[in-house]
């Protein structure tokens, strides 16, 4: 089980936005780490690969989510200051930035395509709606974005000429500047991460970001992947209130009728589920 994808990925440069990026630098394990970490907990168990899959889906399903911390993955990424600034809410990582105290600010800033110049949405207060504003004023303002970025970079250069210190000088650099760090996280929170950030409800520039991460995890831990997509992303957790209304509308008389097999829902998992079913019931 050991993947060869690892070695074709470290490294490459993964474009986002404009002028960012994401770099898988190193990463520590693979599928096969998570399942010699949980065969610690449960004996010798499983050898085959199939057993295997089973295993990490087993551990994912019931959020046994330790073995995950197992993989660690280091990664460099540029990203303009207000993405990162989303991304720093993330604690169960280690951070390493760009210094504009240590270094000079690079004249690099984040423009969105117009296609993501939208109005404010109306049912979602934090974000954009699916209206896009008209070509002329996605132009003009995609113009005034520009011109102020060179405005402040401009007078940025300025008061390094003047001597003023880095750390003063760059202050009023806008928020679309880029920056860059160094990312490191373990597995379990990074599926975390990607959760809340390949959400719909995330805002569009730092899911370009989630998207690209998955598509390093889907070659880097396939099976731990998988997992994640059938058990976290693509499940929906409900509320009591939910539950007793999705009783009524569920029709529990055709329960016995359901190919579960057509929906890979066999063995231990599909006992679990049909637990699950008992509890709407019985609600
Ligand atoms: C769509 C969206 C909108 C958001 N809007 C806002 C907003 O308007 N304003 C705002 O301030 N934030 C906002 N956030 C940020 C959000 O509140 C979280 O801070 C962020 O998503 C990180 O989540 P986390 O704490 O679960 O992750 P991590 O920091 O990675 O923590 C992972 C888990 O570890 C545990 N943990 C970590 N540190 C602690 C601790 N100190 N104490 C207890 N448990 C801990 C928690 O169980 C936590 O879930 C938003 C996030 C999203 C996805």
């Amino acid at each position: 089980m050991i993947n060869e994808n690892i070695k074709e990925i470290i490294g490459k440069e993964y474009k986002c936005l404009n002028k960012g990026f994401v770099r898988l630098i190193d990463i520590m394990g693979d599928d096969s780490s998570i399942v010699q970490a949980a065969r610690v907990s449960y004996g010798k168990g499983t050898k085959s690969v199939n057993e295997d899959l089973s295993l990490i889906n087993y551990l994912m399903r019931n959020r046994h989510t330790s073995p995950f911390e197992m993989v660690e993955l280091k990664f460099h990424i540029k990203l303009p200051i207000f993405v990162a600034r989303q991304w720093i809410r993330h604690r169960t990582a280690n951070v390493n930035e760009y210094s504009g105290r240590y270094s000079e600010m690079k004249n690099e800033f984040y423009i969105p395509e117009s296609e993501q110049l939208r109005l404010q949405s109306a049912i979602n207060k934090q974000g954009r709606s699916e209206e896009l504003v008209d070509n002329e004023t996605s132009d003009t303002v995609i113009e005034q974005m520009k011109n102020t970025q060179e405005f402040l970079f401009t007078e940025y250069e300025n008061f390094l000429d003047k001597k003023i210190a880095r750390e003063i000088a760059r202050i009023n650099l806008p928020l679309s500047t880029y920056t860059e760090w160094y990312w490191k996280i373990d597995l379990h929170n990074l599926f975390h991460f990607l959760e809340l950030r390949l959400d719909h409800h995330a805002q569009y520039e730092i899911r370009v970001y989630g998207e690209v991460i998955a598509d390093i995890l889907k070659l880097a831990v396939p099976y731990a992947y998988t997992a994640f997509e059938d058990y976290m992303l693509n499940s929906v957790n409900l509320s009591k209130k939910e539950l007793t209304a999705l009783k009524e509308i569920i029709s529990f008389d055709k329960f016995d009728q359901i190919n579960f097999d057509s929906h890979r829902l066999k063995g231990r998992e599909l006992s679990e589920f049909k637990e699950k079913i008992k509890k709407i019931i019985n609600i």
